[in-house]
Order: C-alpha cells, then sequence, then structure tokens
C-alpha cells in the first residue's frame, strides 16, 4: 500500500477540494482516499509519498493526438491553412516512429498526462503493422495508457470533390511524383485492426478506428468501420469539420453537413467521437446531441490552421460530451496539457451584456480532460476520478511554486491551476499505480537519447526521390489553392468567422 500525500486534493470536476488529502494505493488501483490523518490511520504501514506543498489530481487524459515527438513546425510546416499545411507536412521526412511516439509521451507525461488517444497516421515509409507495432510499443515501454486508433483513408486524396478531374489538370511530373499507393487498403484495414485487437488490448491498451475523416473515406469504408466498432465495443475517432471547405465539401457535394450525411449513412453513434467540430451548425450540434456522439475540442490546433473556433460552450449546453486533445499543436508548440486547458477556458469566455451570464468554467474544462475524455476514449469509469477502485492514474502539481508568492486560498484549486499553472508544475505522475514521473523527470524514457535520435534522423539531407516529391508538392500547392479559390463563390451567403457566434442559418 502506497498513500500519496498532499496539500490539497480535488478527486474530481464535481467533487470539493479536500485539504490535506491522500489517496491509498494498492497494486495498480485506488483502494481508498480521505484525508492523509485518515488514511495514516487506516494504513500504519503504507509508504507515504508526496507532501503539503502539493496539489493531488487525477491524470490528465489527451483526448486526439497523433504521437509526434517532433512537431509539424519543428519538421518543416509552418501553420497555415489545414488544406495547404497538410501538403508540408507530406514533404517531412519520416522518422523513426518507435522514437518519435516515446518522446511524445514523455512530453505528455510531464505535463500530467496518464492517458492518450493516438490516431496513428501512417508515414508510407514503413510496413503498417510495423508503425502500429512500434507505436503500441513506445506507450507500452513508457507505462502510459493510451487508446490507439489505426488511420485509414481511401477517398479524395488530393482535394475534396472531383479527385480525376483535378489529377488530369495537374501537370505530368507532378502526376509521377504522387503517384504512390495509399499505405494501406480498405481490406487490409480491417485484417489490421482485429489483429492489434486480439494482441493488444488490454486495460493499458484499447484498440479503436481511426478513419481519417469523412470526406476522406468512402461510404462503404465507413460503414465497415461503424460494424466493426460494434463487434469489437471499440470507440471510433475521426476528424470531422474541422476547416470551413470541409463545411463547404459537405454542402455542396453531399447536399448536404457532413454531420448529417453521417447520420444519413447509420454511422453516428455513442462510439463515435468527431474531432474539432469547429464548423458545425443548430442542426448538427442537435444530431450530434441526439445520437449520442461526443466531441473533442482542439482549441490550439483550431488556431494555428486557420480553423477558427468550435462553439463548445454551445455544444455543452446542448448535453453534448466534449472533451480536450492537443492535436500534436500546442499553443506554446510543446504539448503542454495544462496550457491547452487554460487556452480552452480562455477562448470560450463568451462575451454578454449580463454580467453573470453562463461560460465554460474551470472546473467544466477540468471535466473535459478528465471524466469526460475518459469516456470518450473508452475507458469509462476505470479512469478520470480519484476514487475507490479505479486505476490509479494522478498526479501531484507543486502548488506552492504555482500559488507563490501568494495566491488568495479562497480560490478552488483548479481556478488556480488554469490561472497560474502549467507542465512545469507537475512534479510526479503516476500511472496504474506505478510512479512514472517523479521530480518533473519521466523515468521510464531516455529521453535525452531519443531525441539525438531524432534531431539525427530529421536533420539528415533528403534522397533523390524525396527532393523529387518536395518539389512536385510545392507545385501542388499551387494547383490545390487555384482549385479551392473558386469554392467562396459556391457559398450564397456572406462568408465570415463571428467567434463564439450562435451560428444558426450561417451559410
Ligand atoms: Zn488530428
Amino acid at each position: 500500500m502506497i498513500l500519496v500525500r498532499s496539500g490539497l486534493m480535488v478527486p474530481a470536476h464535481d467533487a470539493p477540494a479536500i485539504v490535506d488529502g491522500a489517496v491509498a494505493v494498492s497494486g495498480e488501483t485506488i483502494g481508498d482516499i480521505g484525508t492523509y490523518e485518515e488514511l495514516a490511520a487506516r494504513y500504519p504501514d503504507a509508504q507515504v509519498m508526496g507532501g503539503d506543498q502539493f496539489l493531488l489530481i487525477p491524470g490528465l487524459i489527451n483526448g486526439h493526438g497523433h504521437g509526434r515527438g517532433l512537431s509539424s513546425f519543428q519538421r518543416g510546416a509552418l501553420d497555415n491553412t489545414l488544406e495547404s499545411w497538410i501538403w508540408d507536412t507530406r514533404k517531412s521526412k519520416p522518422l523513426p516512429v518507435y522514437d518519435d511516439v516515446s518522446y511524445c509521451a514523455a512530453k505528455l507525461l510531464k505535463s500530467g498526462v496518464t492517458t492518450t488517444m493516438h490516431n496513428h497516421i501512417l508515414t508510407g515509409a514503413f510496413p503498417p503493422e510495423q508503425e502500429f507495432y512500434d507505436a503500441i510499443r513506445a506507450y507500452k515501454d513508457a507505462g502510459m495508457r493510451v487508446l490507439f486508433c489505426p488511420g485509414i483513408r481511401n477517398d479524395n486524396p488530393l482535394v475534396y470533390g472531383d479527385n480525376k478531374g483535378f489529377f488530369a489538370s495537374l501537370p505530368e511530373h507532378v502526376q509521377a511524383a504522387l503517384s504512390s499507393p495509399p499505405p494501406l487498403s480498405a481490406e487490409d484495414y480491417f485484417i489490421k485492426v482485429r489483429a492489434l485487437h486480439s494482441n493488444y488490448h488490454s486495460p493499458m491498451c484499447r484498440i479503436g478506428l481511426g478513419p481519417i475523416g469523412p470526406q476522406w473515406c468512402t461510404k462503404d469504408l465507413l460503414q465497415e468501420i461503424r460494424r466493426t466498432a460494434r463487434e469489437l465495443e471499440a470507440p471510433i475517432h475521426i476528424h470531422s469539420l474541422e476547416s470551413v471547405l470541409q463545411k463547404i465539401h459537405g454542402l455542396t457535394a453531399l447536399g448536404k453537413s457532413h454531420i448529417r450525411f453521417m447520420e444519413d449513412i447509420g454511422f453516428l453513434g455513442p462510439e463515435v467521437v468527431l474531432a474539432h467540430g469547429v464548423w458545425v451548425t443548430e442542426d448538427d450540434i442537435r444530431l450530434i446531441a441526439e445520437t449520442g456522439a461526443g466531441v473533442t475540442h482542439q482549441p490550439s490546433s483550431n488556431l494555428r490552421l486557420r480553423s477558427g473556433i468550435a462553439p463548445v460552450f454551445r455544444m455543452l449546453q446542448a448535453g453534448i460530451r466534449v472533451g480536450l486533445g492537443l492535436d500534436g499543436q500546442g499553443i506554446n508548440d510543446n504539448d503542454d496539457f495544462v496550457q491547452e486547458m487554460k487556452l480552452c477556458h480562455l477562448l470560450h469566455r463568451i462575451p454578454s451584456l449580463e454580467l453573470n451570464s453562463p461560460h465554460l468554467s474551470a472546473r467544466q474544462v477540468f471535466k473535459m480532460a478528465t471524466e469526460t475524455n475518459a469516456s470518450l476514449l473508452g475507458f469509462g469509469p476505470a479512469i478520470g476520478r480519484l476514487e475507490p477502485g479505479r486505476c490509479a492514474d494522478l498526479v501531484l502539481l507543486d502548488f506552492k511554486k504555482m500559488r507563490y508568492p501568494y495566491t488568495d486560498p479562497a480560490h478552488d484549486p483548479i481556478d488556480v491551476l488554469l490561472h497560474r499553472g502549467s507542465g512545469a508544475h507537475v512534479h510526479t505522475v503516476m500511472v496504474s499505480g506505478r510512479v512514472i514521473v517523479e521530480a518533473g523527470k519521466v523515468l521510464t524514457i531516455e529521453e535525452e537519447a531519443i531525441a539525438a535520435h531524432l534531431a539525427e534522423a530529421a536533420s539528415r539531407p533528403r534522397i533523390e526521390n524525396e527532393r523529387k516529391l518536395a518539389r512536385a508538392i510545392d507545385e501542388l500547392k499551387r494547383h490545390v489553392i487555384r482549385y479551392y479559390g473558386i469554392w467562396p463563390k459556391k457559398v450564397t451567403k456572406e462568408l465570415y468567422f463571428r467567434i463564439n457566434s450562435r451560428i444558426d442559418g450561417f451559410l
């Protein structure tokens, strides 16, 4: 038995703070919670860790990511609109997956994340099963909990819409550079997902399905994914309505919103999690709420890729489970999940003439980052709260440092965390009863050695084929920009963006 001791403990988003709170950890689970005095009397032989300078909270959960150790910016892609930026990311040299994911896991763990969702987008440089295996092994070796969703796309490889016509309009040398087959067929995808599920499904690793987006998957593929997910009782994570061009694609090519389209083909349901949802309408919000699907919000990513601001508060008011994710695009490019919580909190402070009108509270953000994400990632009641019987996933933050030299003790500690905290305050992280981070250092990962491998792999000169591809992509981008350049004309109403506005009748 281990007693984890704190000066203040917040066991869950809806629980009051407990002064001198402590958790009794028995093996991999939480055996008891209470004040330190109570637990010390109950378990006199227990080993004690922590102390009264710490804030103790449940392990944080990253609701959406791709396991990238080096960010897309570090690898050469300057932030821009999604449909332009995505091509720049494809010019990056492939990195060894194990090292990349390990480094990402280290960054997340150091900011208090004990569970993450990993949507794996294949690099194409290695056999798919090797990439999947290396990524899962990286989390296992790190001692981090993961929902692993292998990615798949089989439609609209170049632009949303008429790809044949678009491809035919490209110069021949650009066509030649882009004609390599997709790394994984839809048929092989299901074989690999089932194999991953039977080999790796465990309390530390769940296997989900990761269709990259409704515009990037055929209807048949989406329907097969839904059937497989039901059979395996696995979550589905899909990017949806991240950009305004995706919204226009739905309205013009399909005659309806992507959300309505997914509902019409029987895809939406409680296992489905929509990443982003920036461009949803009131009708979409109603539909998501009715079907029980969830949404993850990636505020930094949405700002950096010029996607906009999702109507998170409105979705929460409609009863939708909205979680929070980093998407590997944190505001400081460092995957600091505490900062992401802070940004989420600040972005949804809706302007109002009513001085005390409702807006997103720090406790609601805390719920998104803990219990809601636990549900969206398919771990349900196993994690997300410090409660007897749940997994012993917890974080001690240096509260003394966070409040230095003085912060009014009347504030709720979660308000203090979101006003003054950052990943730098994370001191100890425990996952499944095992200490993974101690004094801010990850014990399970040789961070410096892995960083050196990554720097070496990223800095080598491009080989001839890579140079050719990079040149072709630069040329392709000009055609992509031209293709979408006429799209605003497809929109009948004025196209504008109003932060946090109600969006009835918009577009
Ligand atoms: Zn993503």
